[in-house]
């Protein structure tokens, strides 16, 4: 009779222990090496938008800086943004603090046609969520930097590079210094980009450096892993 009751008890611990997370809109994803419980948590689901927001919290070292990265403002480019999804809670050693804010666009994501092109109606619906949901969380969460995953189809000088959108000021500063450090990694900046006023631009405008990563939409697994830990990596080596 005491192994039932065991048992029953069990049950209803799991079972309030999932009505919890279901309530707070969090769940503890894992452990890293040093102890930290990494957490998933659910920011924006709501009616009428063409998407939702997540945010991965806690990796790293939470006595270093705290950095931002953003994916999924131009959905067609998630093979990057997975990437570093994949990658970054499983790197050791980081000496800086990590939150990955994940947009998931579930309207007009689009296809890449001939595979080349990316015209799709939801890079506008992933741009939207970034402004109304990103921005302020990122503006009020006390970060020192920001890093905006994108992927390119090859339209630039460079397959793989980083840059600023705002020219002047510690954003382009870093992204130098990440080029400079990095074997696979080029600065190269476009004249113009349709994610900056939603994201970057604004965030630059306010004191909050942000700048952008782009790698080759087609290139291979192994080479994205590779050019997203060398990212990561430097990253990390700005503020040690
Ligand atoms: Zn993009």
């Amino acid at each position: 009779m005491i192994k039932k009751e065991y048992v029953i008890i069990s049950v209803l611990i799991i079972i309030i222990l999932i009505l919890f997370a279901l309530i707070v809109n969090e769940v503890v994803i894992k452990k890293d090496s040093d102890n930290n419980l990494i957490y998933r948590e659910t920011i924006a689901n709501n009616t009428g938008d063409p998407g939702t927001v997540e945010v991965i919290r806690n990796i790293g070292n939470p006595d270093g800086k705290r950095i931002a990265y953003v994916v999924g403002i131009h959905p067609l480019e998630y093979q990057t943004h997975n990437t570093l999804v994949n990658l970054l809670p499983d790197v050791s050693n980081l000496k800086n603090s990590y939150d990955i804010y994940i947009i998931n666009v579930t309207e007009d994501v689009g296809h890449y046609g001939d595979g080349s092109s990316d015209n799709s109606l939801g890079r506008q619906n992933g741009q939207n969520l970034a402004y109304k949901y990103v921005y302020p969380e990122i503006l009020n969460g006390s970060y020192d930097l920001v890093i905006d995953i994108h992927s390119n189809v090859g339209a630039y000088s460079y397959q793989t590079f980083v840059f600023s959108p705002v020219k002047d000021g510690l954003a382009n500063q870093y992204a130098n210094q990440i080029a400079l450090n990095s074997e696979n990694i080029s600065y190269n900046a476009p004249d113009s980009t349709t994610s900056g006023p939603y994201l970057t631009v604004p965030l630059n405008e306010m004191g909050i450096p942000a700048f952008y990563f782009e790698e080759y939409s087609f290139a291979s697994q192994d080479i994205k892993d590779n050019h997203m830990l060398e990212l990561i990596g430097n990253v990390d080596k700005l503020f040690s």
